[in-house]
């Protein structure tokens, strides 16, 4: 199955750098030391040696690490060198490595992939791996870690080992049924624990998709008729909170995005283009988006000119109450001569009704009135995340196999309700919900998945 080439690449960052690392993995990781320093230091201890081209030439002195398998971060040895991050410290390692027999440049995440097929990692902590080097609030990285150390890997590993009891009970059934010592009541304790296990996991899925969300960012969409101004706010609120962590232009013509941190949790900032009927076909086009993102979002702020003189009545307003649509009344300076509801922090808010969960006025273009709206949204974000256990679903991928496993157990609780339960199909349902829970640690039939996720890893990972 895994090809026993031995791999290496640069596992640190962009050099220039203080020190690079690189990391050797595969039976000739040892063969590589031997050539490259002359020895093999003992294992798990640093070494101060020597790091020589195949002609013998010093390149540079390093620390250089040994961990013989199995206990490697691959299961496999591995040796590390921790060398003076320039480039051609690091070039003259690797070609060196590269010109020696069976040994060759690692794949973006292969490291972690031997990693998951030599048993060292199951597929959530994998996941949870590339979620922690993604972290960008400390949030993300607190869930990144939990998951890295098996919060829903290992539960689900315990409701998988409970299933095959069940699933064991059920089969004794099968197996012995004319035989007179076989329990006659093998099905009300294997109903027992598929019950268990439905409900257990119900509650974990119950989560409001916390944890998705916090991965991803909770979506704040800006939305409202042109010229209100939404861009000004949207760039107001971007440059505003010192720790945007990336800002990109998202992948339609319309919609700009930006990352920011918000007392810690991250929140995806949408700016939408004007949302207003229009007969031009591309503009059509970027208003369908709007409508379609603004609907998807979390929150939307709804952003109207109160200087317009139908500024009231082109707000809009929002269909349904999902998500909740805040109204930001933009323009206030135009208003009644100069400002006069500013200046007022929180005060800004007004009293909500049935249409709009909170009403803001401000100045997007003098900055007066968006502290209010600042603090409001880190409440919103602080409120989403907060309360309950940490989210043991953190992808789609998660949801997706727990759902199909409380199917399964459905299905299987059904056939026993009936006065004859047929054995064989309990245990046939009882084993697709083990199947599920199985992909979802990747213990089973995962190939379709491993490329989408070890794609997303760096070389040297
Ligand atoms: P969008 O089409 O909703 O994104 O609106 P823009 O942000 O592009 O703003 C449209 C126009 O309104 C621009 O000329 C802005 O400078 C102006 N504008 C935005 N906010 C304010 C404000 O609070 N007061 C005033 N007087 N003008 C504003």
């Amino acid at each position: 199955m895994s090809d026993r080439s031995t791999i290496f690449a640069l596992s640190s960052g962009r050099p220039p750098a203080a020190i690079a690392v690189v990391r050797v993995s595969g039976p000739r990781a040892r063969f590589a030391l031997e050539r490259l320093i002359g020895r093999v230091p003992k294992p798990r201890q640093a070494a101060l040696v020597r790091v020589r081209a195949a002609s013998g030439e010093t390149i540079d002195e390093a620390l250089a690490l040994w961990f013989p398998a199995p206990r490697s971060e691959t299961g496999e040895d591995i040796a590390e060198l921790q060398l003076h991050g320039g480039h051609a410290v690091i070039a003259a390692v690797l070609d060196t490595l590269g010109k020696l027999d069976g040994c060759r440049l690692a794949r973006p995440g292969e490291f972690t992939r031997r990693a998951f097929e030599n048993g060292k990692l199951d597929l959530t902590a994998v996941e949870g791996l590339g979620d922690l080097i993604a972290a960008e609030t400390p949030g993300q990285r607190r869930q990144a870690f939990r998951q890295l150390k098996g919060l829903i890997g290992d539960r689900a590993e315990d409701w998988r080992r409970r299933l095959i009891e069940a699933l064991a009970l059920v089969e004794a059934r099968i197996d012995f049924s004319d035989e007179a010592d076989v329990p006659e009541n093998l099905i009300a304790p294997a109903a027992q624990i598929a019950r268990d296990l439905r409900d257990e996991i119900a509650i974990v899925l119950a989560d409001r998709h916390r944890g998705e969300r916090l991965r991803e960012g909770l979506v704040v969409a800006i939305a409202g008729p042109p010229n209100a101004g939404k861009s000004t706010l949207f760039n107001r609120l971007a440059r505003r909170e010192a720790a945007i962590v990336s800002p990109y232009a998202g992948t339609t013509r319309d919609i700009i995005e930006v990352h920011l941190d918000l007392d810690g949790y991250p929140v995806t900032l949408l700016d939408t283009a004007g949302i207003r009927e229009s007969a031009e076909p591309v503009e059509r086009e970027g208003v369908r988006r709007a409508r379609e993102h603004a609907a998807a979002a979390d929150l939307v702020l709804w952003v109207i000119d109160v200087s317009a003189i139908d500024g009231m009545s082109d707000g809009a307003p929002p269909r349904s109450k999902e998500p909740p649509h805040w109204l930001i009344k933009n323009k206030i300076d135009l208003v009644h001569g100069q400002s006069t509801a500013i200046g007022k922090g929180p005060s800004t808010i007004e009293p909500s009704n049935n249409e709009w969960q909170f009403i803001f006025s401000i100045s997007a273009a003098r900055g007066e009135g968006l502290d209010a709206v600042a603090w409001a949204l880190s409440r919103f974000a602080a409120d989403y995340f907060a309360g309950g256990e940490a989210s043991l679903v953190t992808r789609a991928r998660h949801r997706h196999a727990l759902e199909e496993t409380i199917a399964a157990l459905g299905c299987a609780l059904a056939v026993t309700a009936v006065d004859e339960p047929r054995e064989e199909l309990i245990a046939e349902e009882l084993r697709r919900a083990s199947t599920s829970l199985g992909r979802l640690t990747g213990r089973v039939d995962v190939e379709d998945v491993l490329d989408a996720i070890f794609r997303d890893f760096c070389i040297g990972k």
